[in-house]
């Protein structure tokens, strides 16, 4: 079981780094992303750090 949990207190501050909209958990096969659905931006989560980059993230698109 590799569930990744990110730290409560950590989710609750995420914010998406371009619009400033909350973000929503998502998972794609069997990498968690968080999700913009304003901006249309998924933010890749590595090793239970979300990476909140624009230029790291991929279009939903
Ligand atoms: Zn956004």
């Amino acid at each position: 079981m590799t569930e990744q949990m990110i730290e409560p207190w950590l989710r609750e501050i995420l914010r998406c780094p371009r619009c400033k909209g909350d973000l929503t958990d998502a998972t794609t096969d069997s990498d968690p992303e968080l999700h913009c659905p304003a901006c249309r931006l998924a933010y890749p989560i590595d090793s239970g750090i979300p990476v909140l980059l624009v230029d790291l993230a991929r279009p939903l698109d």
